[in-house]
């Protein structure tokens, strides 16, 4: 199930080339034969490494180009990055979500707060921290900026059927990923910006030239508010985290 996504990580994300990359898909398709049990349908790093020595996978790298052990070490790699990837899906639905829900039950609009806050927790997956966010601040960023895209307020494409709204939807200008090198949290309403679903999808897929327009913007509007909050950040080197 996974050969498929294995081979085109290590096309894109490894750059290896094709001979490379059939030897590995190679390497662990033959170690599913030799156990019985395909290892394109396990999570299990541990068990890979079990039947590279227990059906002899040692031996022939041993005599051979190392390809077995080259082979399992970029797959255990892949297994690692998938656990991470989904560690973040599931926090990201949970997260939006929430937001959304959040967006219902706030009545008046709220007032913004730039009093810097300690960072927020965190749940470690494979050496990767995953900081956690509250979905009450994104959603109290969006009702104090009336629903508008930070980006152009005159975005609006169509009006959510759970807000009755302009749909927007919440972006860390600074992304979380970064808060280890930072003293103070990232989850604050300084560094949570409201944009529309094409400003949104623009600063995480457009070209760099796009994207640090946009992001030019969207750090001239909150400058001040981020210095308040004890965030200091120049705008050249908010720049280098989106290249
Ligand atoms: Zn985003
Ligand atoms: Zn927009």
């Amino acid at each position: 199930m996974k050969k498929n996504a294995f081979e085109n990580w290590l096309v894109e994300k490894k750059r290896l080339k094709p001979s490379s990359v059939r030897h590995y898909v190679g390497a662990i398709n033959s170690l599913s034969r030799a156990s019985g049990v395909d290892l394109f349908n396990t999570s299990d790093a541990q068990l890979i490494d079990e039947y590279y020595e227990q059906y002899g996978f040692k031996e022939k790298d041993a005599t051979g180009n190392r390809m077995y052990i080259s082979g399992v070490k970029h797959f255990k790699e892949f297994l690692k990055e998938i656990n991470v990837s989904n560690e973040l899906i599931i926090e990201s639905v949970n997260y939006e979500a929430n937001v959304k829900h959040e967006l219902n039950n706030i009545d008046s609009v709220p007032r913004l707060s730039y009093i810097p806050q300690s960072r927020p927790k965190y749940k470690k997956v494979s050496k990767q921290k995953i900081w956690e966010r509250n979905p009450r601040l994104a959603s109290e960023v969006i009702q104090a900026m009336n629903f508008r895209c930070e980006g152009n307020p005159v975005h609006d494409f169509f009006i959510s059927n759970r807000t009755k709204r302009n749909y927007v939807e919440a972006h860390h200008l600074i992304p979380m990923e970064y808060q280890d090198d930072f003293e103070y949290s990232l989850d604050v309403h300084a560094n949570i910006v409201s944009l529309c679903p094409v400003c949104h999808k623009k600063v995480h897929h457009g070209t760099f030239e796009e994207i640090i327009e946009l992001v030019g913007n969207l750090y001239a509007e909150r400058k001040i508010q981020l210095q308040k909050s004890n965030i200091n950040i120049s705008f050249d080197e908010l720049s280098s985290l989106y290249k």
